[in-house]
This record gives structure tokens, sequence and C-alpha cells, in this order.
């Protein structure tokens, strides 16, 4: 933890920054920031700047390990994706990671990690997920930073973060250690979006994860059409099924009310920065995983095989 001491939030985006310190935007014009210029910063960003998003603890400012400044050329991608639960971006996260070499930081994964040890947050972290609340800035922040620094530890150029950043909070901290190069916006039709979760299933002996919903909504009045198919379980698993305790229709909606509030000022401050990708998703994987290569100018070799998937 000694490195995270000397990680400091920067404030790097200008248009915050001015609204808090004009002194402080006429130094972070720069893409690169000596330690003096950060120390000389901080008493401008704390405590946190005016947000317009929900700011639920205005504490003490949490930070991210700063990571090695390197240019496009010689660093992998450092890619964000954002879209609401169940909409399947951990699906297409961990698809394009495996397809450009870099980790998947879910932080839905930190989490869990986190919960199934003995840790000191285990308990804690169980407790709020199982009322469906999200998980506060500063743990989301502390076991992002633990897996960042071992990640650079390692080695590793490049990331797709999966599950942050949530809050604007989180997205001015992120700026000010790395530089993202693109924010993929996955969406999906909300009634979709529902149905799918519903449809839902786990096979209790094997935890095998299948999904019963079987979408196919024509198009029509401009609108595409959206077909999914449904991902049954072998016969084996058939008559095994469970549903998450969390996957009512009540949990369901609430998460996604609260994910929309949030989500808003999160996807225009990357759109503010014309980083910004939003991408309808045409359908269940076959239909648009070839779709996403194509916009992000990708080629997946092994696409026949792993679109069938
Ligand atoms: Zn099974």
């Amino acid at each position: 933890m000694a490195a995270l001491t000397r990680l400091l939030v920067r404030p790097r985006s200008l248009s915050l920054a001015r609204t808090f310190s004009a002194a402080a935007s006429t130094t972070t014009t720069t893409t690169t920031t000596t330690t003096t210029e950060t120390d000389s910063l901080l008493r401008f960003s704390s405590p946190s700047p005016p947000s317009p998003s929900p700011s639920p603890s205005p504490s003490p400012s949490p930070s991210l390990p700063r990571l090695a400044r390197r240019g496009p050329d010689d660093r992998n991608v450092q890619w964000v994706f954002l879209g609401c639960p169940g909409v399947g971006k951990g699906t297409y996260a961990s698809r394009l990671c495996n397809l450009l070499g870099v980790p998947h930081i879910a932080t839905g994964d930190l989490v869990r990690d986190e919960m199934k040890s003995s840790g000191p947050l285990s308990t804690q972290l169980t407790e709020i997920s199982n009322q469906g609340q999200l998980v506060s800035d500063e743990i989301i922040i502390d076991l992002l930073s633990k897996r960042l620094e071992a990640g650079e530890a390692k080695g590793e150029l490049g990331f797709i973060l999966d599950g942050f950043p949530r809050t604007i909070r989180q997205a001015e901290i992120l700026e000010g250690v790395a530089d993202i190069d693109l924010v993929i916006n996955l969406k999906l039709r909300e009634d979709v979006l529902i149905e799918k979760c519903l449809g839902r299933r786990i096979c209790s002996q094997c935890g095998g994860n299948f999904n019963i919903a079987n979408i196919d909504i024509k198009g029509g009045n401009g609108s595409p059409g959206i077909y999914m198919a449904p991902l049954l379980p072998p016969p084996s698993c058939a008559t095994k099924l469970i549903t998450r305790a969390d996957d009512t229709e009540e949990v369901v909606k609430e998460r996604l009310r609260i994910y929309n509030d949030m989500s808003q000022p999160v996807e225009e401050f990357y759109r503010g920065k014309g980083k910004l990708l939003e991408f309808d998703l045409p359908g269940g994987i076959p239909e648009s995983w070839p779709k996403l290569l194509q916009v992000l100018n990708l080629d997946d070799h092994d696409d026949k095989q792993s679109a069938a998937a």
C-alpha cells in the first residue's frame, strides 16, 4: 500500500478543473505531470470538485496508482466498457481482451473475489450485494488499485475496464492516472434487458450459466428487430436449474434505475472528450460480435468459431 500514498488525484479534465480553479487549469494542459506539479494541484482537488453526479460520500479522496505513461504505440489498448447490468458487457469485454491480448479487469470480479476471501471487507460486501446496493467508491478504488498495481508489476501494457468508472468522480480519478483511448457503451432496449435478466438460470450442480429467454422482436417503425436465442442447458443440467435470488423483476428494475441515474453523467463526461462509442446491440453474440468488430475496425481470425460458441 506504500505506493498508494504517492498517488494523487490530478484534475486533468479541464472543464471540471476550471469550475473550481482557474489557476489549476492553466497547469493541466499537458499530458505529463511531475510530482511537484501534482502536489501543487492537490489542494485544488481536495475535497472533491463540484460534480453533477450523485456523490454519496465526499470523504477523503480515494486514488488509483499512477500508471507509467506510454504513447499509444508503446502500449496496448486502455479501454473502458460501459453498459447496464445484464447487457452482456462482461462477455464482449472478455472476448475483446482475448483478441487484443490485454487483461479484462472487471470490478464485479474484484468484488466477488474479495467476498469469497475472508478479508475484512468480505462481510460488508456480502450485505451490500444482497441488498442490491452499489459498493462505495472507496472500496472499488481500493480493490482496483491493488489490481492495477499487480498488473503493472507483471508488465501489463493495457487493459479493458468493465464496471469502472461508474461515477464522474471515478472517471476523473481514472483520467488522472491513465490515458483512456476509447469508451464503448453497450446498449440494449430495456424491455429486452429485463426479459433477458429474468431468463437467467444457473445449474445447481455444475454452476453452468444458461438463459431460457427467447427474444424475437420484429422490427418496425424505423427500429430494427432484435433476435436473441436462448442459451438452453444440456439434458444433464435441465432438471437442476435455479434462479439467482436477485434476479427478480423488482431487483432487476431497481438495478437498472440506479445504473441509469449514475451512468448518464459518466457517458456525458466521455462524450464531451470525444471518447464515447455508442453501440446498440443488434441481438445475441452471433449477431453482435461481428458488428462490434467491424465498428472497432478489428479482425477476428477465429470469428466463425467464437461467434458460434
Ligand atoms: Zn449442470
